[in-house]
């Protein structure tokens, strides 16, 4: 493994949180060493054919925590892949999946490449591969181990993961499970694709709602005009962004992506500057914006706002620039982006952290709710639609023929609609987020010592996956 020495820890930064938290469980030291190591760790290099070249890949998936099975986490081409950052998402993954009563056991998968630079059929080989390698050891399966899409991949590859897998286990009923974030028309579910971004809106809007903490930093409540920052535009940034702006009216005013940064202080449009991207390459040039080039792109992290929204990769924000962060708010979309330094700066200085093991868990639990389809071989709300339709109509009817006034048509529609499987996903996804929130606010409520959310939807974690181990009597 390669590291330069200056380059922060994400796996020993997310030990040390864990650690911060643990002293506030009471739970026994031999269960907390459990719960905090990963139990399995499988490391392959295997070779594939790229034009006249052999090349050999590296890849990696760890299972993170057996307490509930299958594990569950995403597979992540990049280059900077190495085995303690693969560690690290597949620590928070068991977190992550605790917090939002997913359950399952944390895993992730990692493959050593620059995705872009290979080409499609370059990439579907590889994905093979690395998937012919875990069938072969046993780290895939509906119940053993499910992947799903992670920084460089996403639903296409889940279609080579699947096929893989099917062409060893035809006989497996439940084949379809083994893998996550598929497309819609593979087995996959509505709503998958946007469910990180539209999670971390949910959660957004509750920090918001709480009106202490609000208070606190000088902020009214509600997420209408609060400005925000989003650095990243991938699946999660660019989710978050149209989300926030399309149903909190939040008012995006800066974008960083790999080429630049932007900042526009009257408000970007999202779909605009999407569009701009796509037609013309680069974030650079947008109307009306102020350019930063490649090299100060992350200075659009210091800007005046209320939200910040890192979207991209972890150590993002770290001791070096912690001090200089403007925002209010840190909402962690992406996966480990505060180092353990750089959140105790932020904390001090009297900011609100959103951490990332309850904010950006809502492509998990909408991954859950595709497994159990994939499990049931139905999809959500084909049995009661129909039904609902039709006793709701009968009850504006009946309405209408006692009152004497007639329901508008519009009315009807919304009232006698019928819910389809999207509609159904992001309901759940919403209580889902509504709650985990609620939980991880109570905790630091009653315990005294407890007093930011991190530590608070860490103790939440350890607690329930405690919980489970003492349970099953492994642990006195
Ligand atoms: N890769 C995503 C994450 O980090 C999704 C994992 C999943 O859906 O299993 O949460």
């Amino acid at each position: 493994m390669t590291k330069t020495k200056s380059q922060p820890n994400f796996f020993g930064s997310v030990q040390n949180y864990f650690d911060k938290a643990a002293a506030h469980t009471g739970l026994h030291q031999g269960l907390l060493t459990q719960i905090k190591v990963c139990n399995a760790v499988y490391q392959v290099q295997f070779p594939v054919k790229i034009g006249n070249q052999y090349k050999v890949i590296e890849a990696y998936r760890v299972q993170h925590s057996h307490h509930r099975l299958p594990t569950k986490g995403g597979i992540r081409y990049s280059n900077h892949v190495n085995q303690e950052e693969v560690m690290a998402l597949a620590t928070l993954m068991s977190y992550k999946c605790a917090i939002v009563d997913v359950p399952f056991g944390g895993a992730k998968g990692g493959v050593k490449i620059n995705p872009w630079e290979y080409n499609e059929a370059q990439l579907q080989k590889i994905t093979r591969r690395y998937t012919t390698e875990l069938v072969r050891r046993n780290f895939i399966g509906p119940s053993i181990d499910v992947p799903a899409p992670d920084y460089g991949t996403g639903s296409r590859e889940m279609a080579w993961i699947y096929d893989t897998y099917r062409t060893f286990k035809g006989e497996d009923i439940d084949a379809a499970g083994c893998v996550t974030g598929k497309p819609v028309t593979l087995n996959g579910i509505q709503g998958r694709q946007e469910a990180t971004g539209r999670g971390v809106y949910y959660g957004i809007r509750e920090a918001v709602e709480t009106e202490a903490d609000m208070k606190a930093l000088g902020l009214t409540t509600g997420m209408a005009g609060k400005t925000m920052v989003i650095q990243g535009l991938g699946n999660v940034g660019s989710y978050t962004a149209k989300i926030s702006q399309d149903e909190g009216d939040a008012i995006i005013v800066g974008v960083s992506e790999v080429e630049g940064a932007i900042y526009k202080e009257s408000g970007i449009d999202i779909y605009e500057l999407l569009k701009f991207r796509e037609e013309t390459g680069s974030i650079l040039g947008f109307p009306g914006a102020k350019n930063f080039e490649k090299q100060d792109r992350n200075k659009v992290m210091e800007f005046e706002c209320d939200i910040l929204v890192p979207a991209a990769l972890e150590n993002q924000i770290t001791r070096e620039n912690a001090s200089r962060i403007k925002a209010k708010i840190i909402a962690e979309a992406a996966n480990g982006p505060t180092t353990f330094e750089g959140e105790q700066i932020l904390l001090k200085n009297g900011k609100l952290l959103i951490p990332d093991l309850y904010l950006n868990a809502g492509g998990v639990t909408v991954s859950y709710f595709e497994w159990l389809k994939n499990l049931s071989h139905m999809r959500f709300g084909r049995m009661e639609k129909r039904f609902n339709q039709n006793t709701f109509r009968s009850m504006i009817d009946l309405v209408e023929k006692n009152t004497g006034k007639s329901v508008t048509e519009r009315d009807r529609s919304v009232i006698a609609k019928g819910a389809d499987e999207i509609d159904l996903v992001r309901s759940g996804l919403e209580e889902t987020m509504i709650n985990a929130y609620n939980q991880i606010s109570e905790i630091r409520r009653r315990k005294r010592k407890v007093e930011d959310l991190r530590t608070a939807a860490f103790v939440n974690a350890i607690t329930k996956i405690g919980n489970d181990y003492l349970t099953m009597g492994i642990f006195p």
